[in-house]
């Protein structure tokens, strides 16, 4: 590949750097890091070393050095550039951990859902991070938000109240179709009311340009509608096919990677069937839902 997605560095507060990484498209996701007394604390590391090498610099320009990595989940789009800052501590829930271990590297998945970068994955090493302490202080009075699930098993998110920044992790998207593949919808929309309860100024989302406020309200409002409807269609027995014939994805239907809808619904009526809880996100079919 010639190019790398483009990188937009900007400090949204006081020492709170976010990188916005292209369009936010698949294997394209955003970065902040965290500047405080020459201490630097990196949440996301994007899918490369290449990717993240531009944040190192960064950091290196305001004269911090990278104590901290935290990786909001398990996802390699979040992960990949881990190597980079290998002498700070990286940190993540324990429950990603477990999940990415589970997951292992599967290389022909990623070449085959990133064809972009497929030449880079058979050399990229995948530093695991390690189980989070808590409490963990962070830079600019931080404070850890977890979730579990949501858009995964766990999802962390980083709120700070002194300057109404929130960094969402892949609980947030804007101007790309989230994606629920590996979560539970009924969480996402509990995790979503909980940032919007934070009323934050600046949001930080896991893909996709800054946001607002708004942003969240709009992507609750997606997943009620696509809980919902996944809901009703289950009980008057409808296909996925059928179900998504009725639709309609607002504001979202101009987003990127519009497949997502099917595959976010077809969640939705999992997660109504029971097919997938909160205790398991991929349990088999057991037994019928009662009633
Ligand atoms: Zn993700």
């Amino acid at each position: 590949m010639s190019e790398w997605p483009k990188q937009i560095i900007s400090e949204v507060a006081d020492g709170i750097f976010a990188v916005i990484h292209g369009q936010g498209e698949m294997g394209v996701s955003n970065a902040t890091f965290i500047v405080e007394q020459g201490r630097a604390c990196v949440v996301d590391t994007m899918t490369f070393p290449e990717m993240a090498a531009q944040m190192a610099q960064a950091i290196e320009r305001q004269g911090a050095h990278v104590d901290t990595v935290l990786n909001t989940h398990h996802h390699v789009d979040h992960m990949g550039g881990n190597a980079v800052f290998t002498g700070a501590r990286i940190l993540a829930h324990p429950r990603s951990i477990d999940a990415g271990q589970k997951l292992g590297f599967p290389v022909a998945v990623y070449e085959h859902l990133m064809p972009r970068f497929k030449e880079h994955f058979a050399d990229l090493e995948l530093v695991i991070p390690e189980p989070l302490p808590d409490p963990m202080p962070l830079p600019q009075e931080g404070e850890i938000l977890t979730f579990m699930p949501a858009h995964t098993a766990a999802d962390l998110a980083v709120w700070f109240p002194k300057s109404r920044v929130l960094l969402t992790g892949d609980v947030g998207f804007k101007g790309v179709v989230p994606l629920a593949l590996n979560g539970l919808v009924s969480g996402w929309i509990e995790a979503l009311n909980t940032l919007i309860a934070l009323k934050p100024e600046v949001v930080v989302p896991g893909h996709g340009s800054l946001g607002t406020l708004e942003d969240l309200l709009v992507l609750r409002n997606y997943f009620t509608t696509i809980h919902n409807l996944g809901h009703e269609a289950v009980q008057a027995k409808l296909t996925l096919r059928d179900a998504l014939a009725q639709f309609d994805p607002g504001p979202l239907g101009k987003w990127l990677e519009s497949e997502r809808h099917a595959i976010n619904l077809e969640r939705a009526m999992k997660e109504a069937r029971g097919e997938i809880s909160r205790i398991d996100l991929s349990a088999p079919v057991l037994s019928k839902p009662l009633g």
